[in-house]
C-alpha cells in the first residue's frame, strides 16, 4: 500500500470516527435533556420557574439537532474539497487562468475562503433568523446583518491577505526553517491584532459608551482597587443591537486594559451581581488563565508550524487529499489549506483535554470572586445568565466532559457553597 493511500485511510477512518461520536453525544445529549424537561431539578425549584426551565430545554435540543445538521453538511463540504477533488480543480482552473506564482497562491486561498463562506451562508441565516430568533434572542435585522458580512469580508481582506502573503513568501524564501519564522510571523501578527482590537476593529461593529451609572462605577471601581488591578476605562457596548444573550469581558494588554459591559448585563444584573461577575473576569486574570492560554496557544502553533513544515514536502499528504502538487510551481498555498482542513479530523478527539482545563478555570474564577465579593451575588449572576441564555440546568454528563467550556450550573453552585 502506497503512502498516499495509507493516508487516504487515516483520514477516512478519523472523519467517520470522529461523525460517529459527535453523532453519539449529540443524541445522549438530546435524550438526558428531553427526559429532564418536565420538571425543575430540586435545587433550583425557587429560583427557576418551570416555564423558563422548559424554555431551555428546547432551545438546547434545537441547537443539538442544528449542530448535527451542520456536521453533516461540513463533512459533506470536506470530502468534496479533499477526496472528491475540488480543491484539485479550483487550483487547476486558477493555474491555467493566471500561471503559478504569488498571485495565483493568494487568489487561491481568497477564493478558497470565498467560497467556503458562502456555501455556510444559509447556515449562518438560519441559526440567525430561525434558531435564534425562535427563542427570541436574535435582535439583528437583515440590514445590519448584511453590514456586518460585508464589513467582516473587507476587514478580512485588508487584514487576512497581507499575513497570508507574507507566510506564503517565507515557505518559499526562508530555507528548511521557514515553518519557524512563518510561526514566529503568525504568532507577532496576532499579538498585534490582539492590541488594535479593543481600539480599532471592534468599534467597527458596536458602539462603545463609558460606564455612566455613578453607583456602579464606584463599586466597580472599589473592586478593581481591591484586587490591584488597574484599567483604563470601564465602557458599555450595546450588544442589544444583535442578541439578547449577555457578557461581560476584558480586552487589551498591560495598562491599556478595559472592561467591556454588554448593555444586556447591567439591563439583567443589578449593581452587586454585576460586580460579582466582574470579580469573576478578575479571577482569570489573577490566576494568569489568560497567559496560560496564550503560551499553550503559542506551543501548540509551534508544534503545527513543524508539523506542516514537514507534510508540506511529502508527496502523499497531498496526493492522499486528494490533490495533484504541481511540479512546476509552489504547492505552499495547497499545503495551507489542506493543513486547515485535515487538522481538525485530527484534533477533534483531544478537544476534551482543551475543555476540561477551561473548566477548570472558571472553578478558580468562581473561587476567587466569591473571596473578593459576595457568593450570595455571584451565585445569582450566575443563575440569571444561565436563565437568560437558556442554558439547560439538565446537561449530559458525558457530553458536557466533552464540549462545555464551562461548567454546569448546578456544579458551579455546588463548588460555590461548599468554599
Ligand atoms: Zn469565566
Amino acid at each position: 500500500m502506497s503512502y498516499a493511500l495509507g493516508f487516504t485511510c487515516a483520514f477516512a477512518a478519523a472523519l467517520l470516527a470522529g461523525l460517529a461520536v459527535k453523532f453519539w453525544l449529540a443524541t445522549r445529549q438530546i435524550r438526558h435533556v428531553a427526559r429532564h424537561r418536565d420538571a425543575v431539578p430540586a435545587v433550583f425549584a425557587q429560583t427557576m420557574t418551570l416555564s423558563g426551565h422548559q424554555k431551555a430545554a428546547d432551545y438546547t435540543i434545537a441547537k443539538v439537532r442544528f449542530g448535527l445538521l451542520e456536521m453533516a453538511w461540513g463533512a459533506a463540504l470536506l470530502l468534496a474539497w479533499t477526496l472528491l477533488g475540488g480543491l484539485d480543480l479550483l487550483n487547476k482552473v486558477l493555474l491555467a487562468w493566471m500561471g503559478g506564482g504569488m498571485a495565483q497562491q493568494l487568489a487561491l486561498l481568497a477564493a478558497f475562503a470565498l467560497i467556503g463562506g458562502l456555501l455556510d451562508l444559509p447556515f449562518t441565516l438560519w441559526q440567525t433568523f430561525r434558531l435564534e430568533e425562535r427563542f427570541g434572542f436574535n435582535k439583528m435585522t437583515f440590514k445590519l446583518w448584511l453590514g456586518d458580512a460585508v464589513k467582516g469580508t473587507l476587514l478580512g481582506a485588508v487584514i487576512g491577505l497581507p499575513i497570508a502573503a507574507l507566510i506564503l513568501w517565507l515557505m518559499g524564501a526562508a530555507g528548511t526553517l521557514w515553518w519557524f519564522w512563518a510561526w514566529a510571523a503568525w504568532m507577532g501578527f496576532n499579538l498585534l491584532l490582539m492590541l488594535v482590537y479593543p481600539s480599532f476593529i471592534a468599534p467597527l461593529f458596536n458602539k462603545f459608551k463609558p460606564l455612566d451609572d455613578a453607583g456602579l462605577k464606584a463599586r466597580v471601581t472599589a473592586l478593581m482597587q481591591r484586587c490591584g488591578f488597574a484599567a483604563k476605562g470601564l465602557f458599555v457596548m450595546d450588544g442589544s443591537r444583535r442578541s439578547a444573550h449577555a457578557n461581560a469581558y476584558f480586552t487589551g494588554f498591560g495598562a491599556s486594559k478595559r472592561v467591556v459591559f454588554y448593555d444586556t448585563l447591567l439591563r439583567q444584573l443589578n449593581a452587586g451581581e454585576v460586580e460579582a461577575v466582574l470579580a469573576h473576569e478578575l479571577g482569570h486574570f489573577k490566576h494568569r488563565h489568560i497567559v496560560k492560554r496564550m503560551v499553550a496557544m503559542f506551543a501548540l502553533s509551534l508544534a503545527g508550524f513543524a508539523l506542516l513544515g514537514w507534510v508540506s514536502g511529502q508527496s502523499w499528504f497531498y496526493a492522499g487529499l486528494g490533490v495533484q502538487p504541481n511540479m512546476a510551481a509552489p504547492n505552499n498555498a495547497l499545503a495551507l489549506l489542506l493543513f486547515m482542513l485535515a487538522v481538525p479530523v485530527f484534533s477533534f478527539f483531544v478537544a476534551p483535554l482543551s475543555a476540561r482545563m477551561s473548566r477548570k478555570h472558571e472553578f478558580e474564577a468562581d473561587a476567587y470572586a466569591v473571596a473578593q465579593t459576595s457568593g450570595a451575588d455571584l451565585a445569582a449572576a450566575l443563575l440569571k445568565l444561565y436563565q437568560d441564555n437558556a442554558s439547560t440546568l439538565t446537561p449530559d454528563p458525558v457530553f458536557v466532559k466533552f464540549y462545555y467550556s464551562h461548567p454546569p450550573a448546578s456544579e458551579r453552585l455546588a463548588r460555590m457553597g461548599a468554599a
